[in-house]
């Protein structure tokens, strides 16, 4: 008797996270690194190729935007807009039940207290019916987020945090470079954030983010609080009990580099994603749901779809070479971190269902035109062999 033939395992061709973002910059980050490091002023952090970067970011938001404040990261940005607003003890603020931890870790590092609201099952961004029905007399805040590839419903947050007097923070850390009704993601809230970790669309090799806002009050609180509660001018004076999230001037400088080509590596994106979305569109008989079609309030950071057939999709694409993710596989108030803080008994049908099928499909702007077809080919072949009994045409 012979042995089976042992199947070799399918090396992986196309991976969700390029190990390659960077390549074609890498002088440019060892230029960096070289002037920053042989600078006559020896100055690493906070200097002027910082200040460069938020003005030129600042720039690109137009007019309107008060201030770009860089920080050491997306979720760190998060923290300062809660310390500015003085979000603490006793106080509630809003967030989506699906979502990144720092929407909720954040909330109880400022020892306030997360009030998880269910999401709309076709956005899968926090639903605003379901944030206002949690609104009480502890509320403070409200933080929507963007998701995936498709703003929260910005109008509907905003009409709603000023008919209740709350302050509004748009976590838009993985929204930069899309609008909503001629309005940059981030540009909603009172302040938002973007984030610049590796992956995100103006990702960097290093951690960092920034808060942009129209307060030029709360600009000024968020500079203070991410170095000490130190003015900028007093060195060693403490205005307010602050945070260390300061900015890599090397990080800065590489950043200013990659910024003309921000655009044309959005624009790939979304190419792309319009690509899946054409491909996929006819399979929401077949149980797999694309996300809503493009438009306004988009921007190409992921492309996820919903499956009841989820692990049997991503194996299939495994199968192919193909590496999918799972970004949220529980809602929030289902992780053992946030469950104490939620309400008990509460439910969020919503986000249960997204938990159990997200599956989202790489997406970067190099990937090459036939890679982006074998992905979707497999996709829907997929589909076409496992056609869901029970479709849910809902996302
Ligand atoms: C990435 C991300 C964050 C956190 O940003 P970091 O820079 O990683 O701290 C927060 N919220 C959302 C929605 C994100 O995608």
């Amino acid at each position: 008797m012979t042995a089976p033939p042992i199947t070799p395992p399918v090396p992986v061709t196309v991976p969700f996270f390029p190990p390659d973002l960077f390549d074609g910059d890498r002088e440019a980050l060892l230029d960096a690194v070289r002037a920053v490091g042989t600078g006559p002023g020896q100055r690493f952090i906070l200097g002027e190729h910082t200040a460069r970067l938020e003005r030129a970011l600042g720039d690109r938001l137009g007019p309107g935007t008060a201030d770009v404040v860089a920080c050491s990261s997306g979720t760190s940005g998060l923290s300062l807009l809660l310390a500015a607003m003085d979000v603490g003890p006793g106080d509630e603020v809003v967030v989506p039940a699906f979502g990144c931890a720092p929407l909720a870790a954040t909330v109880l590092d400022a020892d306030a207290r997360p009030v998880f609201a269910d999401i709309d099952p076709v956005r899968l961004t926090i639903d605003p019916a379901a944030a206002e029905a949690l609104i009480g007399p502890r509320t403070k805040a409200l933080m929507p987020a963007h998701m995936f590839s498709v703003m929260a419903d910005m109008p509907a947050f905003r009409a709603l945090a000023d008919r209740h007097g709350l302050r509004l923070v748009e976590d838009s850390a993985l929204a930069q470079g899309g609008t909503l009704a001629g309005r940059p993601a981030g540009c909603w809230g009172d302040a938002g954030v973007y984030s610049f970790v590796q992956v995100k669309t103006f990702g960097m090799p290093g951690e960092g983010g920034v808060v942009l806002t129209r307060d030029a009050g709360l600009g000024r609180a968020v500079r203070m609080l991410r170095n000490h509660g130190q003015d900028g001018v007093h060195r060693f004076v403490h205005h307010r009990v602050g945070h260390n999230s300061r900015f890599d001037e090397v990080m800065a400088l590489f950043q200013l580099h990659r910024l003309p080509g921000l655009d044309a590596r959005l624009a790939r994106r979304a190419e792309i994603s319009a690509y899946y979305s054409r491909r996929f569109a006819p399979l929401a008989d077949r149980g797999l749901v694309a996300p809503p079609a493009g438009g306004d309030g988009r921007f190409p950071y992921v492309y996820t779809v919903l499956t009841g057939r989820r692990d049997e999709l991503r194996a299939h694409l495994a199968a192919r070479g193909i590496a999918a993710h799972v970004y949220y596989p529980r809602p929030l108030p289902a992780q053992p971190a946030f469950a104490p803080h939620a309400a008990p008994g509460a439910a969020w049908p919503n986000a249960e269902s997204a938990a159990r099928r997200n599956i989202s499909l790489p997406l970067y702007p190099h990937l090459t035109d036939a890679q982006v077809e074998h992905i979707a080919d497999a996709v829907c072949a997929f589909a076409d062999a496992h056609p869901d009994p029970h479709p849910n045409r809902e996302r």
